[in-house]
Parts: C-alpha cells; structure tokens; sequence
C-alpha cells in the first residue's frame, strides 16, 4: 500500500497547487475519519492520505518524492493520532500540529522581461541577462548560522515547534495546539545568526545567467528556465526563472505566423516591363524577379526567407506585395508621352469590381480556397 502514487491517493493532478492538494485532503479527511466512517478499510485509507499529504505538502517533501524518492511509510513524524487533523482544520494558520515546521522552502520564481528584434525571432539568439535575486549565503551555506555555530532546540517547545494549551469547557478539557511564538515553529532559535545575510541563508545579488533563445518566439511568450530562480529561505531549493518576451516592431517586416511580410514598391515602367531587383532580406540580399505586367497586390513569395516555428525546423516564406507607384509629378514632355501611350493603347476607361481587403486580400483569399 506505500507504493500507491501519493497523487492518485489525493485525487490530484501532478502539477497540483498546494491550495488544491490542500483542499482534496480536507475532503477525503472528512469523508474517511474514522468518527465518521468506523471500519479498518476507512482508517487504513484514511492513513494512506494522510501520509500522501504529509508529502506533497511539503515543499522540501515534494521535491523529493517528484524526483522518486519518498521517506518510508510511519517516518513521517506528521501522523500522531486523529486529534491532529482537527487542529489542521482549526488550528491557527492551518500549520500542522506536532511538527516543527522548516526553515528551508523553496525559493520564489522570478520574471525577466527580454526584448528582441525580429532578427532575433528568425534565428534564434543568446543572451546573458543580468538578475536580481536572492542567491545562497556564501558564508553560512545556507545554515542561518555563523560559522561554527548551529541552531539549538527551543526551550519553550522543546523542538516540536508548537505549544499546548488545555482549556476546561463543558465537555471536558479541549487541548489547543498554536505554533511557538519564541521559536516561531521552527522548533529551534539560532544564538548567533550569521552576519552576512541576518541569518536568513541567502541574500540579494546581480547575477549573470546565459540564456539561449529559441527561433520563432513572439511577445508575450514565456520561456521556462526550472531552478534559476530565486533561492529559498535557509538554502530552500531554487524557484524557477521566467522569460517573457516582447519582440520590436521592426519597420519593413511583419510577421504572419510563420511568414514574414513585406511590401516592395515598383514603379509604374517596372511592372509594365519587368525588372530583376536585390532585396535586402533579414538573412541579407535575395535577387527578385518581377514579372512584366505584374499587378499591384500581386505577392511575390521567396521560400524558407520567413521564421522557423518554435517547435520545428521548417522555415517560414518572405511574402512581398506588390504596391505599383503611380507617378504624381509629371512634367510636359513626360505628360504628352503618356497620353500618347493611353491613345496607343486604347486603355479602358474605370469599371467598377469586387472590393478588395487590403494589399494581402488576394493571397489570403487563394489559401483560404486551396
Ligand atoms: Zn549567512
Ligand atoms: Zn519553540
């Protein structure tokens, strides 16, 4: 029975908050406690959850149990009788009774906002980013204590980190349970705290931490980095460091899922007659054909020139509309040529068509039917 999965037991999701591991052992307790439901099945259950709580409960516990390891069933020093879970449903802070509690916990994550530019996006980049954190005590390792010293059992609790209060009401005495004030639960007082970092374990340093980030991020996106981190108190294990990225706006490009886009301008003699022409692409010059008699809205497509998603290798496209420029200033000699090229040609006059939605309608609308 002590290899059921302490998870399964509670009825959780690995990835479980505290509050809800909480809230599922306070259900199950009240179902199963043997007040209610006599029986050595209930009380044997009802062991068995309270053990799986004792551990996901703890932060320290939890990690330990996550990475495969687990104290042995009845090593638990939590499980001292069924008058303890009434004093965790009622008792101040909901603390445990019986127990000292741990200096250590684990540290809190910490936020770092990047900013790229769309170069970045396209092929990934490294950064080292400066951190401001709590990071380890170099000079007590995490103890609390100076050097040579250690924490020493409270004398008001004797170690269990709590003390007892009975009080004599019409049913008897009740025993009350309430963390020591002295200790403050921890069941120890340390003497001599260590002066580098007031005996918390840990203090506020700049850091450096060397980050590589992947192609085909975008604004808003988180990266996870597990145990960088803030320290915890007393040595606690390492929070998590989190990422969140914002990418500039860059003045040619946009990005369209994978894609990037762009809009080439080209004079009215070009698209009539053709043209070869470099664009400068975000992984330098690309040689462009343009068509003779392309047509404004046209979209000229350069493959793999656009962003490799975040989870592949497959680049995106370079889309590049074509905007036709209309000449504005004409003088007389450029003005009779074009009438003449109007006269010559037999032009047709305006006719009325189907609206079109922007530069990349025709693009979209030709997916959208493919
Ligand atoms: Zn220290
Ligand atoms: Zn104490």
């Amino acid at each position: 029975m002590a290899d059921q999965d302490h998870y399964e037991v509670l009825g959780v999701a690995r990835d479980a908050s505290p509050d809800e591991i909480k809230k599922a052992y306070r259900r199950l307790a009240r179902e199963l406690h043997p007040d209610v439901n006599p029986g050595a099945d209930a009380e044997e259950k009802f062991k068995l959850v309270t053990h799986a709580y004792d551990v996901l409960s703890d932060p320290d516990q939890r990690r330990r149990y996550d990475m495969g390891g687990d104290s042995p069933f009845g090593q638990s020093a939590g499980f001292g009788g069924f008058g303890d879970i009434f004093e965790t449903f009622f008792g101040g802070g909901g603390a445990r009774a019986a127990r000292p509690r741990s200096r250590r916990e684990r540290g809190q994550d910490a936020l770092v906002r990047v900013t790229l530019d769309l170069a970045d996006v396209v092929f990934g980049t490294h950064r080292d980013l400066e951190v401001d954190t709590a990071v380890l005590c170099e000079t007590c390792e995490g103890s609390c204590c100076q050097p040579g010293t250690s924490p020493v059992t409270c004398e008001i609790c004797h170690g269990s980190g709590h003390v007892e209060r009975t009080v004599r009401s019409l049913l008897g005495n009740v025993v009350t349970s309430a963390p020591c004030g002295v200790c403050q639960g921890y069941g120890t007082t340390i003497p001599y705290p260590c002066a580098t970092c007031q005996g918390q374990g840990r203090v506020r340093a700049r850091r450096t931490v060397a980050v590589d980030i992947p192609a085909g991020v975008e604004t808003g996106l988180r990266l996870q980095m597990p145990g960088s981190g803030e320290v915890g108190p007393a040595g606690g294990p390492n929070g998590d460091l989190y990422l969140e990225m914002t990418v500039a706006h860059h003045d040619v490009f946009s990005r369209e899922g994978d894609d990037l886009l762009a809009t080439l301008d080209v004079s009215m003699p070009d698209a009539i007659l053709g043209a070869t022409t470099t664009i400068e692409s975000l992984d330098g010059p690309v040689d462009l054909e343009i068509r003779p008699g392309v047509q404004a809205g046209d979209v000229l497509t350069i493959k793999g020139r656009g962003i490799t998603p975040l989870r592949g290798t497959q680049r995106g496209d370079l889309r590049v509309g074509v905007h036709v420029v209309t000449p504005t200033r004409l003088d007389a000699k450029e003005r009779a040529l074009i009438e003449d090229f109007k006269k010559k040609t037999k032009s047709p006059a305006p006719k009325l068509a189907e609206f079109q939605q922007g530069l990349f309608a025709r693009l979209r609308d030709r997916f959208r039917n493919s």
